[in-house]
């Protein structure tokens, strides 16, 4: 079976071995971050609706997990907002009736929960893993880009999500240096966490090509001076974890399995090497021929060359 909407299982810093779940075309999101490395959103929307079939989706999930993959999580993640899909709830309690062993996670930007429908139809995944970058509009505006500048909504969605649901929730907040890291916005983003009350905040930064070149990564230094100031809530710092767990790809055509990753997400050979499991020579060799065949291109980071989809084809 060839999976449209399922991707990997990738090795995550932050989830282990994760199944990926892509239910939303690229580039469809309710912000447009000037760090994503999806690129720019080209859909700005908040409409919520049917954009992959979910019957689709489910099949091919009974599919893959038919086959008792070991994995840490199931994951909705992708080139878009997966709430913005109408259907998620239904696949949610798809994946609990049928393959309860599986943990399930969402990566959302949790701009939507502040819908009731939204909040009820993620309410039993095991994780969920929002987004908050900033308070104050200003700034919200210039980091996230959203369609609607209304942050005191997106808190509310997710205050009221905490105790509507028994999901963990691990908050990322991405930090981009000159804009919010201030002790100004940082003390208000404390207040909206103290609030909120995730289980854990995650401080990320760029490592890999944003959508604005402008984007620098903030150093190692002021993540854990930051760390330090959000205490007592409990905070690790993405950028500071261990190397990726080594595991074993579930696709048997290499070359198929490298263009998926590097369509959804840039990646440096090495990060291939490691989320295939695969030599970095072989790695290599398939890279050589995927550009010669124009279906991908690269570009240069600090970090090293990314590998990237030249466009919404997908792996045939
Ligand atoms: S980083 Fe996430 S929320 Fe921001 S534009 Fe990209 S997909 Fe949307």
């Amino acid at each position: 079976m060839v999976y449209k909407y399922l991707f990997g299982p990738v090795p995550s810093r932050r989830l282990g071995v994760s199944l990926g779940i892509d239910l939303i075309p690229y580039k469809t999101c309710t912000y447009d971050c000037i760090y994503c490395e999806c690129g720019k959103t080209t859909d700005l929307t908040e409409e919520r609706k049917e954009y992959v079939p979910t019957d689709d989706v489910i099949k091919e999930l009974d599919h893959f997990l038919s086959g008792k993959p070991s994995l840490d999580y199931v994951t909705f993640s992708g080139s878009g907002e997966p709430t913005l899909h109408s259907g998620i709830g239904r696949i949610i309690d798809f994946l609990k009736r049928e393959y309860p062993e599986y943990k399930i996670a969402i990566l959302t930007n949790g701009s939507l929960f502040c819908d009731p429908a939204v909040r009820k139809a993620v309410r039993r995944t095991d994780l969920v893993m929002p987004s908050l970058d900033a308070v104050s509009p200003l700034i919200f505006e210039q980091i996230n880009r959203p369609k609607t500048n209304d942050p005191e909504r997106i808190i509310d969605g997710l205050i009221k999500f905490r105790s509507e649901s028994e999901a963990q929730i691990w908050l990322e907040l991405f930090i981009v240096p000159e804009l919010n890291d201030s002790e100004e916005e940082l003390s208000k983003i404390k207040e909206a966490l103290n609030q909120i009350d995730p289980d854990i905040v995650q401080l990320n930064t760029l490592d890999r090509p944003g959508t604005e070149s402008w984007v620098e990564p903030a150093t190692t230094e002021n993540l854990r001076s930051i760390a330090q100031f959000l205490k007592p809530l409990k905070v690790e710092a993405v950028e500071l974890y261990d190397g990726r767990r080594k595991f074993a790809s579930f696709n048997e055509d290499i070359a198929r399995s490298i263009f998926a990753t590097v369509n959804r997400r840039p990646c440096t050979a090495n990060d291939l090497s490691q989320i295939l499991g695969l030599n970095l020579k072989e790695i290599n060799k398939y890279l050589q021929t995927l550009l010669e065949e124009k279906k991908i291109t690269y570009k240069e980071e600090k970090r090293g060359i990314f590998y990237i989809g030249t466009g919404n084809e997908r792996a045939e």
